[in-house]
């Protein structure tokens, strides 16, 4: 008799329980589906001009474009896809036609490199690396870099590197072992002793440092040229 009282006293307090916790359970799956739903129709609308022109696309090798200004916040009316953008390639295209205002959009997507047969950097100016295919995107679907010279674009593990900025000595002396190799063949190359690379090597100085990020080992590297 008093163990049947204690399963029916039990069982008063767990359904009520597991009631509540079916509702909570119910109210957790209508917030996500909520969610799910809502996020749907937004992707659908960002999908729209509002998004691209909000957010730039990313290029590996060249992930600092905007900071660097080559990628530049101005109004253009790109010719690649006839369109007003806020945002306007600002470095080299090697093409046929002069082509100006060109959007980073057509960049990315290669839009702006087929329709003109043209290229962003010269491939014969590229290291070697281990695909086709990266010196592909590099030099049609990723902003060059405007240097004094000829561009140069450098690779390591076999690929290309990212382009990390323009410096000078003051830049780079905290990474100056790493960096040992390229600086040797930069001393040899321009006739330069130690002291005199540190000298000129100045960032918007008429002897001009490019650094570069191996994208899988970190490594970082360097190019330069004069004016
Ligand atoms: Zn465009
Ligand atoms: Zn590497």
């Amino acid at each position: 008799m008093k163990r049947t009282l204690h399963i029916l006293l039990s069982l008063i307090f767990l359904i009520p329980l597991i009631y509540i916790g079916s509702l909570v359970l119910e109210k957790f799956n209508f917030v996500s589906s909520f969610t799910k739903n809502n996020s749907k129709t937004f992707s659908i609308e960002t999908n729209s001009d509002i998004k691209e022109m909000n957010s730039l696309p990313l290029f590996k090798y060249n992930p600092h474009a905007e900071k660097l200004g080559i990628i530049k916040k101005e109004n253009t009316s790109c010719p690649a896809c006839e369109r007003k953008r806020e945002y306007v390639y600002n470095g080299p295209f090697y093409s046929e036609d002069q082509v100006k205002g060109i959007c980073p959009w057509c960049i990315k997507d290669g839009t702006a490199a087929s329709k003109y047969e043209g290229a962003f950097q010269d491939a014969e100016s590229c290291e070697d690396v281990d695909k086709q295919e990266y010196l592909v995107e590099l030099t049609t679907r990723t902003p060059g870099y405007s240097g004094w010279q000829q561009e140069r674009w450098l690779s390591h593990c076999g690929d290309f590197c990212a382009l990390k900025g323009y410096v000078g000595w003051q830049e780079i002396k905290y990474m100056k072992d790493e960096l040992t190799k390229d600086l040797d063949e930069i001393k040899s190359d321009y006739n330069l002793t130690q002291e005199q690379l540190e000298k000129y090597l100045v960032n918007n100085g008429s002897l001009q440092g490019y650094l570069f990020e191996c994208l899988h080992c970190g490594k970082h590297r360097i190019t330069v040229d004069t004016d």
